[in-house]
């Protein structure tokens, strides 16, 4: 079936998922005639944008800087949430935890000092006390900021969309860009049902990027992780009320996790489950006995009254880079063309700002926001100065994933976020 729609738009919108939706209705809501295209429905559970919740926290150990924007991302949620007219941000508090000298406690730590965030340190044997779900090793620390929290991002993208139709945005569902093109001035997009043309063009298509922009080819590597929901034997001890988010560096690796929200479950995963980089079309989509038994041994370690019956286990998909930064930037050849690949495990919290930051660099090829950490020269032409290697990321077994999986081009990668101090 072939669709034909006369005009121009301003902007056409690849990628109608975390990034997508927000960028559309911010362009919108500027006025500017936006086409949204998306290749399945809205919100899907094929890319790395569903699965009920979604932590958003103001400490930040990646890096301080991301702390800046996170201030405007609090701002933007709560705009989207108020004229969607349904709770979409949900503050639990957030608990970065692990050894006293690791990196996701020191730099969450550092974060908070840094930008004066108000915030608390426990051991472990406080934090069970205040929040008994948590069973950490006693000498652990942890960083606990009230701000934290979580996201419903499929009632996220949904209200990203209903906002930008509302400001006369189109959004296809179920059509997929086959292709673009440069034109002089603008753009032209081919998709199994149609053609159109444009002034600016956004790439927002997750772990398709590498796909669709050459320069992200090998640059932008999609990483297989599960998810697995469990019912608590416990159940009061794991209520939003009770149970922070967290992000905790144990033993067996890095893991996060939620409260029981929508599914009858307490939801964790480990970062960089089994380190299997896919191609995205491709993928292993099942979850296996292998992957439920390595996140069952790490809650009855840790959150023992969490670990009963299995709920539910699902995949999804992590777009890394290889210093495991956001790459946002204009194309380099053609300035009418802008991308953001903004994943590595940990983008959804973003999605405000970088709508936003999107519409910036579609409407004027500039944004307000600093976004030199994200951009892609730092990858293409990196400072002869090497990594900071003073602050080893800490990983669960000890190896990097160099595979590509494919691509083209073979970067090295780390197999974790290097933290900058
Ligand atoms: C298991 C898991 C847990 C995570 N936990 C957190 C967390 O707690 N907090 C956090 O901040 N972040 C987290 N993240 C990261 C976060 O979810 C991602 O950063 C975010 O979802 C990326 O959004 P996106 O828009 O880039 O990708 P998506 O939401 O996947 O959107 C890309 C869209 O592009 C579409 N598309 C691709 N190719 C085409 C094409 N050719 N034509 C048309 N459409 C196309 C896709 O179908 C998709 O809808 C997690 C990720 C995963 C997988």
């Amino acid at each position: 079936m072939s669709v034909t729609y006369s005009g121009r738009y301003d902007t056409i919108v690849v990628g109608v998922g975390g990034m997508g939706s927000a960028t559309a209705y911010y362009l919108a809501r500027r006025g500017k005639r936006v086409l949204g295209l998306e290749r399945f429905g809205i919100p899907h559970s094929m890319g790395s944008s569903h699965g009920h919740t979604r932590i958003i926290r103001m400490a930040y150990y990646e890096h301080p800087s991301y702390v800046i924007l996170l201030q405007r991302a609090y701002e933007l949620w709560r705009g989207i949430q108020q004229s969607a007219g349904e709770r979409l941000l949900h503050t639990t508090g957030s608990i970065d935890a692990g050894p006293e000298d690791s990196w996701v406690f020191k730099g969450s730590w550092e974060s908070c000092r840094l930008h004066d965030l108000p915030h608390e340190v426990l051991t472990g044997s406080e934090l069970q006390r205040r929040y008994p779900g948590y069973h950490l090793p006693k000498d652990h620390l942890a960083l606990v900021q009230p701000d934290g929290g979580f996201l419903t991002p499929e009632n996220c993208i949904i209200s990203y969309v209903r906002g930008a139709q509302a400001h006369g945005a189109e959004i296809h569902g179920r059509e997929q860009v086959l292709e673009w093109e440069p034109l002089e001035g603008g753009v032209r997009v081919h998709t199994n049902r149609g053609v159109y043309e444009a002034d600016k063009l956004v790439i927002t298509a997750g772990a398709w990027d590498g796909e669709l922009v050459d320069v992200l080819d090998g640059l932008a590597v999609p990483e297989r992780q599960v998810l697995a929901w469990l019912q608590p034997t416990n159940p009061e001890r794991f209520q939003p009320e009770n149970f922070p988010v967290f992000n905790l560096l144990v033993d067996e690796g890095r893991f996060y996790g939620f409260p029981v929200h929508g599914v009858p479950g307490f939801k964790f995963g480990k970062y960089h489950h089994l380190q299997e980089d896919v191609d995205p079309d491709a993928m292993d989509r099942e979850s296996h006995d292998y992957d439920e038994q390595l996140l069952r041994d790490f809650a009855e370690r840790y959150f023992p009254e969490g670990c009963g019956p299995t709920m539910d286990l699902q995949t999804c998909m992590f777009t890394n880079t290889p210093d495991n930064h956001f790459i946002i930037d204009v194309h380099p050849e053609y300035e009418q063309v802008s991308f953001a690949s903004p994943c590595s495990g940990h983008g959804y919290k973003f999605a405000s700002v970088i709508g936003e930051i999107m519409a910036d660099l579609a409407d004027t090829g500039m944004t307000r926001h600093d976004i030199s950490l994200f951009r892609l020269d730092r990858l293409i032409n990196p400072p002869s100065r090497p990594l900071d290697q003073s602050h080893p990321p800490a990983t669960s077994n000890g190896h990097d994933s160099n595979g590509t999986n494919g691509h083209s081009r073979d970067f090295p990668r780390v197999s974790d976020i290097q933290t900058f101090w």
